[in-house]
């Protein structure tokens, strides 16, 4: 579609609890303000216009079929500039507020004006743009405690917004500060990787297979994608100086699976799963905003669709499984990746673990062979046990003790002992007066400030010594808060181990490290 023939959206939206606050937020008077500033406006005036509304549907989600149509308008690339009263009139959610005035409309060029807010995302520079939009829905929606959402929706945003324009895919760098981007594309081509994902996708299509093309990749100590985003200044990726990360298959099959080496650029993929939680998730592909010729293209789109074929797609989604009960708990104690997950057809006692990386180099110091499920949960159910053993123990003491009693002596104590010392501070405050008056001489002045400080030392090692124990005690409140509930025959679940265990290190067959939380 050329651009000219993009449209103007007029959108308005009435909700139930709109109509009991009169006429101010009728679809009429919605429809007047907005056509009275589109009227004022001549680069407004002259495009196309289509009205869009939704009567009685409330704005926090978008289940409303007017703005259904806008998007699917604005997914054809058809919308050139969105017009609402105010921008709860668009969504009440904030975040996703964020992900279209931040992302999306710049995105697909679609000039974003809320009437009442004062916004005109044409007249907002980046840095003020993520203001703006929050002031109105805010103020409608979080009058109270207004500050600590406001920034907790800030970073989440923030976060978000990074998601999109600081990850960038293998084979691609940010471009640097100054350099020129007339396209608005934040990526330039990395030529080092790029030149690993062409032979990958050189590789596929001799038909070799993604382990295969793994392999030919650690032979010839190809850059990772690990590597890439070290080398590129990216931090926190895991990867320490001067280490190494290899290729394996699933790293070779997200590589010819990436639509954006053909130069497709993609946001909208992910977002943030809600305010403070600091977690994404995939959006379905539908849900996707694709620009083709978006990006500069590493391999020829025909390539790509050829691969595409040479490899069917399995459905998006039909191979997740049931995560087992160890999920995400087991690393090899040489390389630190999570070992891999081996289902046996024989029954749950021979379901194994084991690590790739020999699999991969053969150099590698990693184990080889197979570790045994079973053989893990037994030694973990045995360490929990012990726990729980020492639980009951502390809890019978405790309770023979009067555990409550004994701290508030403790305290006392401790009180005690900072007056004892305060008392004694005074003391020799006053010998030095003394030796000053000429009351004492400077041997006998000496001397009895040193006793002093001596007894000064044993009342804050006595303090320590308390404030010690009752450190011990609250560990064991800890360990008992933990471990207190279980009874005799426990039973290992998921729930059990994401609550208990931190991680098990596996060194050898037979040979584990359990760290308990
Ligand atoms: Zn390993």
């Amino acid at each position: 579609m050329k651009r000219e023939e993009r449209l103007l959206v007029k959108y308005y939206r009435l909700s139930l609890e709109d109509e009991a606050d009169g006429e101010s937020n009728s679809i009429r008077n919605q429809r007047k303000l907005i056509e009275d500033y589109v009227e004022e406006r001549e680069d407004l005036r002259e495009l196309g216009s289509l009205e869009l509304s939704d009567d009685g549907y409330t704005g926090t989600n978008f289940n409303r079929p007017g703005i259904k149509r806008f998007l699917d308008l604005l997914k054809k690339n058809q919308v050139a500039c969105l017009v609402v009263k105010d921008f709860s009139r668009f969504t009440r959610d904030y975040i996703e507020l964020g992900n279209y005035a931040e992302q999306i409309f710049p995105f697909m060029d679609v000039r974003f004006i809320s009437v009442n807010d004062r916004y005109d995302s044409s007249f907002q520079s980046s840095h003020d743009g993520l203001e703006i939009p929050f002031k109105g829905i805010l103020n409608d929606l979080y009058s109270k405690d207004i500050s600590t959402k406001v920034k907790a929706a800030k970073r989440q945003m923030i976060k978000n917004g990074k998601l999109c324009s600081g990850s960038y895919p293998f084979g691609y760098r940010k471009r640097e500060q100054g350099e020129i981007n007339r396209d608005g594309i934040p990526y330039r081509i990395d030529e080092e990787a790029a030149k690993v994902v062409r032979l990958i996708f050189h590789l596929a299509l001799q038909g070799k297979k993604n382990i295969e093309i793994a392999r030919v990749l650690n032979e010839q100590g190809c850059l990772t994608p690990g590597m890439a985003k070290r080398k590129n200044g990216s931090f926190g990726y895991g990867l320490k100086e001067g280490e190494r990360s290899v290729w394996d298959s699933t790293k070779v099959l997200n590589i010819l699976r990436d639509e954006r080496y053909a130069g497709t650029l993609i946001i909208g993929r992910y977002r943030g799963k809600g305010v403070g939680s600091g977690k994404v998730e995939e959006m379905p592909e539908h849900m996707w905003f694709r620009k083709e010729m978006g990006m500069p293209a590493i391999i020829l789109r025909e390539d790509f669709e050829r691969v595409q074929s040479l490899r069917p797609r399995g459905k998006r989604g039909a191979y997740k499984k049931e995560h087992h009960i160890l999920y995400r708990k087991v690393r090899c104690a040489n390389c630190g990746h999570f070992l891999y997950y081996k289902p046996s057809e024989y029954g749950v006692q021979y379901h194994s673990f084991f690590c790739k990386q020999p699999h991969l180099r053969p150099d590698s110091k990693c184990f080889r062979g197979y570790i045994k499920e079973r053989e893990i949960l037994e030694a973990l159910l045995s360490m929990i046990r012990v726990q729980v053993q020492l639980a009951e123990t502390i809890k019978a003491e405790s309770k023979r003790k009067g555990k409550g009693e004994e701290r508030q002596q403790a305290k006392k104590r401790i009180e005690r002992m900072e007056k004892e010392i305060e008392r004694k501070k005074g003391l020799k405050a006053q010998c030095y007066s003394e030796y000053k008056h000429g009351e004492l001489t400077k041997e006998e002045f000496l001397r009895k400030k040193e006793n002093i400080q001596a007894e000064i030392q044993v009342c804050q090692q006595e303090i320590q010594i308390i404030r010690e124990s009752m450190e011990v005690q609250e560990d064991e409140k800890e360990l008992v808060e933990r471990y207190g509930g279980y009874e005799d025959d426990i039973k290992l679940d998921r729930d059990m181990i994401e609550r208990l265990v931190e991680v098990i290190w596996v060194y050898d067959v037979g040979r584990v490290k359990i760290e308990l939380k």
